[in-house]
């Protein structure tokens, strides 16, 4: 059953002991606020010397790096789209940071990965529309592939959490 793979839980994700944890970065990837910031700061600065390297991430897209000091042995790095009214991919976009940070995870096999809310912070995407997005595309990934084994959704606040809850 697919549904069992995935858990949900209210935490800080840079805490959290899984093989991977997913940074809702930017598209320089040298850091910012929210989740990446709280991820540059317990990962340490080898963080940031390695992200100089990758040349930035296209919105909807994942590059890979190690976790450093994290308990997290991979960092996934995924760029969320902003929320400009819904006509301009967003949905499609959203979706494809899911996909595409699960493909990283499967195709370097990582068992366990932890997903922040994409998007729903700073980037304005609705929570409610993005955790639809988030579930459905997860689902539909566990469905027709062995790895990873389980996806951890991470809330940092009740309201993320309630929602989640109400979808699954
Ligand atoms: P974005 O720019 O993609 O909107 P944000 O970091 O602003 O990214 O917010 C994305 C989500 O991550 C929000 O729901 C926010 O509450 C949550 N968040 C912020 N810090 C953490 C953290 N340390 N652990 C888990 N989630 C966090």
């Amino acid at each position: 059953m697919t549904f069992d793979r995935i858990e949900l839980i209210q935490s800080d994700i840079t805490i959290l002991t899984v093989d991977a944890i997913v940074n809702a970065a930017n598209t320089s990837l040298l850091g910012g606020g929210g989740v990446d910031g709280a991820i540059h700061r317990a990962a340490g600065p080898e963080l940031l010397e390695y992200c100089r390297k990758l040349d930035g991430c296209p919105t909807g897209e994942a590059k890979l790096t190690p976790g450093f000091n994290l308990p997290a042995k991979f960092i996934i790095h995924t760029v969320g789209p902003v929320w400009r009214g819904g006509q301009f991919d967003e949905d499609k976009l959203l979706a494809s940071c899911y996909n595409r940070s699960l493909e990283i995870a499967a195709s370097n096999e990582i068992q366990s990965v932890a997903f922040p809310a994409i998007s729903t912070g700073v980037y304005g995407f609705p929570p409610a529309r993005a955790c639809k997005i988030a579930v459905r595309t997860i689902k539909n990934f566990l469905t027709a592939n062995l790895l990873p084994k389980k996806v951890v959704l991470v809330c940092f606040d009740k309201k993320t959490c309630d929602l989640y809850r109400a979808i699954l």
